[in-house]
């Protein structure tokens, strides 16, 4: 199954794509993690990228559609995949729909106030990039699955979240509307435990138990 996770900074994608990636065995696809990825080894995309990021805007659709493009055509995508944090833009999806053929949109809602309370406590692990948050952590400063360090992102400070939010509505959230019509669009209200969310969206793509 080819599947993107649609849904505003914070409201949980990535979690919820890495659960779903476990158990359906197709790689989780996150163009957040690749990107900070490349400014981890100093590519020459990762620094481009790292000043729109860094400012909490997009990076240019031409640099996000290459690498997505690229990585598609790796083996490991040829049973399926999750797109993770793509398309971000009309001219992204409409891209994606010139070289992917997708099954299903996971559209993730969530209320204000508990998209605000992921973002400020968000702590992400700087090897294997699970995210994880200060109200489930004890004191650790390492991560408790792989024990690489994990970090406050930059662009999870107050002043970055707002203008990530603006940008959302602004530029993602017109995609909604875009899966909507195509049929693929499905809602899925994320504001229970890990556990219901994460059942809901399985129920959502029709997986039995
Ligand atoms: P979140 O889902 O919490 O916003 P991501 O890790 O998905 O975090 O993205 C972090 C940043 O990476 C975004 O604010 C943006 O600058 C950049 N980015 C990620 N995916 C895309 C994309 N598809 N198009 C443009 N920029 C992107
Ligand atoms: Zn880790």
């Amino acid at each position: 199954m080819n599947l993107i996770f649609l849904g505003p900074p914070g409201v949980g994608k990535g979690t919820h794509a890495k659960l779903l990636m476990e158990e359906m065995n197709i790689p989780q696809i996150s163009t957040g993690d690749m990107l900070r990825g490349n400014i981890r080894e100093g590519t020459e995309l990762g620094l481009e990228a790292k000043r729109f990021i860094d400012a909490g805007e997009l990076v240019p659709d031409s640099v996000v559609i290459g690498m997505v493009k690229l990585r598609l055509q790796a083996p490991d995508c040829s049973k399926g995949y999750i797109l993770d944090g793509f398309p971000r833009t009309v001219a992204q999806a409409e891209a994606l729909s010139g070289f992917a053929k997708i099954d299903a949109v996971v559209n993730l809602i969530a209320s204000d106030a508990k998209i605000m309370g992921h973002l400020t406590g968000r702590r992400v692990c700087s090897r294997c990039s699970n995210t994880f948050h200060t109200s489930r952590l004890k004191d650790e400063k390492v991560c408790p699955d792989c024990g690489g360090a994990l970090i406050h992102r930059d662009d999870d400070k107050p002043e970055t979240i707002a203008r990530r939010l603006e940008v959302y509505k602004r530029q993602t959230e017109p995609l909604i509307a875009h899966y909507q019509e195509t049929g693929l669009l499905r809602n899925v209200a994320v504001e229970s435990s890990l556990e219901a969310n994460h059942e809901a969206i399985r129920g959502a793509l029709g997986l039995t138990a």
